[in-house]
């Protein structure tokens, strides 16, 4: 089973604080909605180094959903990417995040990293607990900074120490 690794858009490749020089502006349009995105060129080419080292796939966990394929993925030199659909209408049962029971569900018994600056003890509990889910990290991002070196260092050490990663 290859294991996901599983990506955030807004606070993880698009910081909320002040981009630094390593990150461009762009504008994207949405039905009516246009929205201004800072993203770094290089955390495409990280992302896809890490899947290859690790022998894992990279997967969308963002409410920019299909979205996120037309204006984040060719700014970095992502390619098309599979998409867990979120819907955000509803209620969390036992204080998770709404995304964690759609990642639950896409992940099933597949291991996962999952990238994101709203993942808390309560998701980590919900995903032990009422999913019985054991094999995941979840790595939570400053939204201020983004995704880092760091970060990636730490999804790719949990999936080699763990045994999960495929890589070469
Ligand atoms: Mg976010």
């Amino acid at each position: 089973m290859k294991p996901l690794l599983l990506i955030d858009v807004d606070g993880v490749l698009n910081p909320m604080g002040r981009p630094t020089a390593d990150f461009r502006r762009y504008r994207c349009t949405i039905g009516n909605e246009v929205y201004t995105v800072h993203l770094n060129p290089r955390h495409g080419h990280r992302l896809i180094e890490l899947a290859l080292a690790t022998g894992s796939e990279l997967v969308w966990a963002t409410t920019w959903e299909h979205h996120a394929n037309d204006w984040i993925a060719p700014r970095i030199g992502l390619p098309s990417l599979p998409v867990i659909h979120m819907s955000p209408d509803e209620p969390s049962e036992h204080g998770e995040m709404f995304k964690t029971p759609h990642v639950a569900a896409y992940a099933g018994r597949r291991p996962f990293v999952w990238f994101d600056d709203q993942v808390w003890a309560e998701d980590e509990e919900y995903l032990r607990v009422r999913q019985g889910l054991r094999d995941f990290l979840l790595i939570h991002v400053d939204p201020r900074e983004g995704l880092t070196s760091r970060h990636l260092g730490m999804a790719h050490q949990w999936l080699t120490l763990t045994g999960f990663s495929q890589g070469p």
